[in-house]
């Protein structure tokens, strides 16, 4: 070991975190060392933070504070527009549009036989079970232009097609084997706007 046991520890630690390489955890490390101790608790008090209050909703499964997120909770939004995303991330992409008004569906990932993860292990049947019981009328199905997602897209499109619910996707124009995290803004809202059926 090159540095002391905790630090070693903490570079540990910090290399489990998506997008950080062993140089840049090290990095981290040795300025966390240098800062404040202040700033170092208000890092760590953050950290249990979102462990403490944050939760899923428990109609959408957006990350929520409460029982329900703001979304959800909110009167303004139309309940008879679903749009189905993989993760939460892609509802903040989506949010930041400012083109859709109504509420959502946070899969929890993309169908995937490969890896075992089939529609019960996604949160496919509560969205099933939305339809039956909330008077959607229009499903926009979002999910990731990848072979995942278009596998994903195409099953919900055919169970929502048996509950008699009509199921849209965006247009064209994401970039193919992207991730919606990636896709700009303007991209994205036009997407939205010129939806086609499945
Ligand atoms: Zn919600």
């Amino acid at each position: 070991m090159l540095y002391p046991a905790p630090v070693e520890r903490l570079i540990a630690e910090l290399s489990k975190l998506p997008g950080i390489g062993p140089k840049s955890a090290q990095r981290l490390a040795l300025h966390l060392v240098k800062a404040p101790e202040a700033e170092v608790e208000s890092l760590s008090a953050a950290l249990l933070d979102i462990k403490k209050t944050l939760r899923l909703c428990g109609r959408c499964f957006n990350l929520s504070e409460g029982e329900l997120c703001r979304i959800c909770a909110d009167p303004r939004r139309d309940p008879s527009i679903v749009c189905v995303v993989e993760e939460a991330r892609d509802v903040i992409s989506i949010e930041r549009t400012g083109e859709f008004k109504g509420l959502y569906h946070v899969l929890g990932g993309a169908i995937s036989p490969i890896d075992g993860i089939g529609p019960e292990q996604l949160r496919i049947p509560e969205l099933l079970r939305r339809l039956r019981e909330e008077g959607v009328r229009e499903l926009i199905v979002a999910t990731n232009p990848t072979v995942e997602g278009e596998a994903t897209m195409l099953y919900i499109a055919e169970e929502a097609r048996a509950l008699g619910v009509r199921t849209t996707r965006p247009a064209s124009g994401l970039p193919v084997g992207g991730d919606l995290e990636y896709a700009d803004e303007v991209t994205l809202g036009r997407a939205l706007r010129g939806r086609c059926e499945v």
